[in-house]
C-alpha cells in the first residue's frame, strides 16, 4: 500500500487499466520524475502518474476522487511557484503527452497538453506557420497559456490563450468534455488565463499564422551605466512601435555560457531584445536605432530564423537553478518609476537578478477585458523582477530583495500580478482577486460549477463558493 489513505484494491484496479507509467516513490526516476524547474521547490507525491492519453487522465481524476488525494497537475514544471508537483497526494504528469498535429489548410494546431513550446514551434513551422508562445522554448505550453502567455508575437497577435479555438479538457467529476466559443463557452471563457483552477487540458487548439521563416530579433547589450539613455530611447521607441515588432528592455549581468567571452562573465549590463515579424529589411531599418543608443558591450540581434530566435533564451535559465520571481503592470513608465527602480538595481544582491520591462498594448489591448478571463489588457508594460540565484544559503537575502522591490514598485501599478509570474502566491486571496480584478467574481462563479469542492487547488487558486462563503 502506496498510504494509510490508498485503498489497495482499488490501486490494482487501477494500476492495471493504467497505459501510461506509475511512478511510486521507491521506483528508479522518482526523484527525477518529481522534480520541477524550479530548484527551490522539493516535494515529494505518494504517487505520480505519467498518462498516455485522456483516458488515463480520466482514470486518474477518478481514481483521486475516490481516495480524497491532493492533486498537482504538471505540464512542462516550469511554474517558478512550483504547482506541478505536491507533497503526498498525487502528481497528474502529462509530460508523455506531446504530439502537435498541424492542420496547415486550416490553420490550426492540435496540440497534447505535455507539449513543450519547442514543439509547437518546430511541428508548425515545418508549414511555415506559427502561433503565438513564451520567450524559452522549454516552456510548457499548458501552464503558460491557461495562465495567458506573453511571448514575441504579443502586440501582433495577441497572447497564447488569444489564440485557443478550443480545448479538451477532464473536469472535477471525472468527465471528458470540450470548451470552445460554441461548446461550454463559461469554461472556454475561464481557461484563457484562470489557470489550472478548472481541470485536467488533454489538448489545445491553436489558430496559426504565417511567420518567417526568416525574422528579425533585436539584442542589444550596454553596459550597466547606460540604461537610462537606452531606457529612454526605447521608451520613445515604444511610444510608436508597429505591431509587428514586440520588445523590451531589460537590466541583467552578462551569463556564464561558452559562446561569450569568459571576461564578460557577471558585468551588470541593460539590454534590449525582442523579435520583428514582417519583412527582413523593414525590421532591421526599425530596430538599428535600437542598436546605436551607444556602444554595445554585445549584439545578438539582426535577422535570423524563427525557431532560432524562439530557442535564444533557453540555456540562460537553467532546470534547478533557484528562483523567485514576481510581476506586475504599469500603465505609464514613469520618471518617477524609473527612479525607483534605479535605485533598487544598483542594491541587488548578485548580478544573475533580471528586471524586464515587456512592452505590451497592440493586439493584447485590442481584446476586452471581460472577453477572457486575463484581466490588465490596458496596461502598456509588464514589469518583472526574475530572481535567480545557486546557493541555498543566498535564497533569503535574493527573495527579501525581490519581494521589496515588488512593493516598491507597486505604488506605480493597478495592482495585482501576471499569474504566470507570482512568486510563491503569498497571500493568494488578495493576490488572485486584485489581479483578476472585475473577472474574479465570474471566475468564482464557474469554478463553482465545474469545481464545487475545489478539488483542483495547487495553482493561482479561485476558490469556489462554498469555501469562500461568497
Ligand atoms: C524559463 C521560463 C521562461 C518563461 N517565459 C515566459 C514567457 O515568455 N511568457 C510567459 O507568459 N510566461 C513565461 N514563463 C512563465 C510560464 O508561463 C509559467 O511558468 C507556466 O506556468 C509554465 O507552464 P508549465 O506547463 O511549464 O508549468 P507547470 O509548472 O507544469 O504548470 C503550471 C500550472 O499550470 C497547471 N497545469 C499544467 N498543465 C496543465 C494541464 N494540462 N491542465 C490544467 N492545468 C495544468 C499546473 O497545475 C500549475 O498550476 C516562463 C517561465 C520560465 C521558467
Amino acid at each position: 500500500m502506496m498510504t494509510k489513505a490508498i485503498d489497495t484494491e482499488r490501486f490494482r484496479t487501477y494500476a492495471d487499466s493504467f497505459e501510461g507509467q506509475l511512478v511510486l516513490p521507491d521506483a528508479e526516476g522518482y526523484d527525477a520524475a518529481r522534480k520541477v524547474w524550479n530548484g527551490l521547490i522539493d516535494r515529494r507525491p505518494a504517487l505520480i502518474a505519467r498518462c498516455a492519453n485522456a483516458d488515463d487522465v480520466v482514470r486518474s481524476v477518478r481514481f483521486a476522487r475516490e481516495n480524497n488525494l491532493l492533486v498537482s497537475v504538471r505540464g512542462g514544471g516550469h511554474h517558478v511557484a512550483g504547482y506541478a508537483v505536491c507533497d503526498e497526494g498525487m502528481m497528474i504528469d502529462m509530460s508523455a503527452m506531446r504530439t502537435v498535429t498541424v492542420d496547415p489548410g486550416a490553420r490550426i494546431a492540435r496540440v497534447q497538453a505535455g507539449a513543450l513550446w519547442a514543439d509547437v514551434d518546430a511541428a508548425a513551422q515545418a508549414h511555415g506557420l506559427a502561433t503565438p508562445g513564451g520567450e524559452v522554448s522549454l516552456t510548457g505550453v499548458a501552464g503558460l497559456t491557461l495562465g495567458g502567455g506573453v511571448g514575441y508575437m504579443r502586440r501582433k497577435y495577441g497572447l497564447s490563450c488569444d489564440n485557443l479555438l478550443a480545448v479538451e479538457i477532464v473536469t472535477a467529476d471525472g468527465q471528458w468534455r470540450r470548451a470552445s466559443e460554441r461548446e461550454n463557452s463559461d469554461l472556454f471563457w475561464a481557461l484563457r488565463g484562470g489557470g489550472g483552477n478548472f481541470g485536467i487540458v488533454t489538448v489545445f487548439e491553436f489558430r496559426l499564422y504565417p511567420v518567417g521563416p526568416q525574422v528579425v530579433t533585436l539584442n542589444p547589450i550596454y553596459p550597466f551605466d547606460q540604461s537610462r539613455s537606452v531606457l529612454e530611447t526605447w521608451r520613445r521607441f515604444a511610444e510608436t512601435a508597429p505591431e509587428e515588432a514586440s520588445t523590451s528592455f531589460g537590466i541583467w549581468g552578462i551569463p556564464e555560457h561558452p559562446d561569450i567571452p569568459a571576461e564578460l562573465h557577471g558585468t551588470p549590463v541593460c539590454l534590449l531584445d525582442g523579435m520583428f515579424i514582417g519583412p527582413v529589411e523593414q525590421g532591421e531599418t526599425l530596430f538599428q536605432p535600437l542598436r546605436d543608443v551607444g556602444e554595445p558591450i554585445l549584439d545578438l540581434g539582426g535577422p535570423t530564423t524563427y525557431l532560432e530566435a524562439q530557442q535564444g533564451f533557453d540555456e540562460f535559465m537553467q532546470d534547478g537553478d533557484l528562483y523567485y520571481w514576481k510581476s506586475l503592470y504599469l500603465d505609464q513608465l514613469s520618471n518617477e518609476a524609473v527612479d525607483t527602480m534605479m535605485s533598487w538595481v544598483k542594491r541587488r544582491p548578485n548580478p544573475r537578478l533580471l528586471v524586464i520591462i515587456r512592452h505590451l498594448g497592440g493586439a493584447v489591448s485590442r481584446v476586452a477585458e471581460s472577453a477572457t478571463a486575463y484581466q490588465n489588457r490596458k496596461a502598456q508594460f509588464m514589469f518583472s523582477i526574475d530572481g535567480a540565484w545557486s546557493d541555498p544559503a543566498e535564497s533569503e537575502r535574493n527573495i527579501a530583495w525581490v519581494r521589496g522591490f515588488w512593493e516598491a514598485m507597486n505604488r506605480y501599478s493597478n495592482g495585482g500580478v501576471y499569474v504566470n509570474f507570482p512568486g510563491f502566491g503569498e497571500n493568494p486571496q488578495h493576490l488572485w482577486q486584485s489581479s483578476y480584478g472585475n473577472n474574479y467574481r465570474k471566475l468564482v462563479a464557474v469554478k463553482t460549477k465545474y469545481d464545487p469542492t475545489n478539488f483542483f487547488r495547487m495553482n493561482q487558486n479561485i476558490k469556489p463558493v462554498a469555501q469562500t462563503g461568497n
